[in-house]
């Protein structure tokens, strides 16, 4: 069986004839279909796939193979394939068919990489541990009594288990970064922007952001090279042009680094992922590096700030689903106003309701100063203090999540528990900044846990030389 490496590793053994993508497709289907208990996958797309990698491999035989040529990459079951199932990991969106594909699909196929299936997560994007989702929970497969996190911890799980190559996921607060952390992988969250969302099922739709988990920093980079930029049909995608990140990840330029004290201070910190952070930084400053700590005493207003507005969007974004144009209709319904109680009663989970209580109270008119406006004040302070910090410095270090994969169940009892894992994750969303995990070590029990790096707004060149550099230093 041929062992995945690297992209570039896998073009260059796709063009010496060493293995051809067909074989991979067979190979990781199979390989999917051994590994189901881990329940990763909720569907492999199997005709689809062959067909492309025929197409591929005459491609890649006449010369003419694009970048990301016999890549097998999984989608996260909320981001929309042409013709192919998408739910959401949601029984109201059980057994929906895309009608158009996303652009980062689009610009994925362009390359001829080839879609592999589509993975489970928590129900909406709402979670942390992939334990929301209404297709069972996903297995860890560094450690199978583990969670994978979430929300994206399907992708996380295929990749870190070798069922695909790179995975797309979708971050509104972490949900890249923490199950890239969780499983021992590379999660990217691009700037707010940089990606188009066009074909990506809403959450909170001025957070959300797709990007890739993938085993090295480069094919992460690759990978954003090809989804990134401007699209007509996202409006909050930026027109800036898209660099060629691969070629900027060896800079040698000296990195200014700032961490953020209150962020090691913190009492969840475990003490393994506390005491590695504090020896990179002891080595990035022996290496001449300057590194400096900076105080971010908004911390604590993040995780509430991130839930205020996050579920009122989300309880605007999810009035759609009502059972009438698409989507669940329950059969108990009996009139217009039934179809939508017991259609989204029935439909939506237990997170994904309590969400939209949330989102709407704060919404409401008696609270929307009280809850929503602040929080959107917040945001903005939080915003500005973090540019001020990329004044100084280019990148901003913290843990990438206070601990490493918890047991199932573990959190369940207590959503601010489960919220609280986000805490330092959420800051690249509410200031809209670029962040990457990049795996850090493990702990005595061989658990994997990550480093966050967080750039300036449109500065992932400097992200992704800094991870490397950083990832060298380990
Ligand atoms: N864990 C966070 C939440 O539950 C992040 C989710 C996400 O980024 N989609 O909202």
């Amino acid at each position: 069986m041929y062992v995945f490496s690297s992209i570039a590793s896998l073009q260059n053994d796709l063009r010496q004839g060493n293995t051809n993508v067909k074989d991979l497709v067979q190979s990781a289907l199979s390989s999917i279909q051994e590994k189901k208990h881990l329940n990763v996958f909720l569907e492999t797309f199997n005709e689809s796939a062959l067909k492309q990698a025929d197409l591929v491999d005459a491609k890649i035989k006449a010369g003419t193979a694009g970048k990301l040529a016999g890549v097998l990459v999984a989608l996260k079951d909320n981001i929309c394939y042409k013709n192919h199932k998408v739910s959401a990991s949601s029984k109201i969106l059980e057994n929906f068919t895309s009608l158009y594909s996303s652009t980062v699909v689009e610009r994925l196929l362009a390359q001829d990489a080839i879609i592999i299936g589509r993975t489970n997560c928590d129900e909406f994007a709402m979670g942390s541990s992939n334990e929301n989702s209404a297709f069972g929970k996903t297995l860890n497969p560094v450690n199978e009594a583990t969670v994978t996190g979430g929300s994206s911890g399907g992708s996380a799980a295929a990749v870190a288990a070798g069922l695909c190559h790179v995975a797309l996921g979708s971050d509104t607060g972490g949900s890249i970064r923490q199950p890239a952390s969780f499983c021992g992988v590379v999660g990217l969250k691009p700037t707010y922007g940089r990606v188009s969302r066009w074909g990506l099922i809403a959450y909170a739709s001025s957070f959300d952001q797709i990007g890739p988990l993938t085993k090295t920093i480069d094919d992460a980079a690759l990978v954003l090279e090809v989804i990134a930029g401007a699209d007509e049909f996202d409006s909050t995608v930026s027109s800036k042009p898209v660099s060629e990140y691969t070629k900027h990840t060896a800079s040698n330029k000296k990195i200014k680094i700032a961490y953020i004290k209150d962020c090691l201070d913190s009492e969840a910190l475990d003490p393994t992922i506390k005491n590695k952070v504090t020896q990179t930084i002891e080595k990035l400053k022996q290496q001449g590096y300057t590194v400096d700590g900076v105080d971010f005493k908004e911390l604590e207003y993040l995780v509430p700030t991130y839930y205020v507005l996050t579920t009122a969007e989300a309880s605007s974004n999810l009035g759609r689903f009502g059972g009438v144009p698409y989507g669940y209709r329950s059969k108990n319904a009996t009139d217009l106003e039934s179809t939508f109680k017991k259609s989204r009663t029935e439909g939506f989970g237990k997170e994904v309701q309590r969400r939209i209580m949330l989102g709407t109270f704060v919404l409401s008119a008696g609270y929307y100063d009280a809850y929503y406006a602040k929080a959107q004040q917040v945001r903005r302070i939080v915003r500005d203090k973090t540019l001020a910090i990329f004044k100084d410095y280019d990148i901003i270090i913290t843990p990438s999540t206070p601990g490493v994969a918890f047991a199932h169940g573990a959190n369940s009892a207590d959503p601010i528990k489960m919220y609280l894992e986000d805490i330092y994750t959420v800051q690249a969303n509410i200031a809209g900044i670029p962040a990457i995990s990049i795996p850090a070590g493990v702990n005595e029990n061989n658990m994997p846990f990550g480093l966050q790096l967080m750039a300036a707004p449109f500065q992932e060149e400097v992200l992704l030389a800094s991870a490397k550099l950083m990832a060298d230093l380990n």
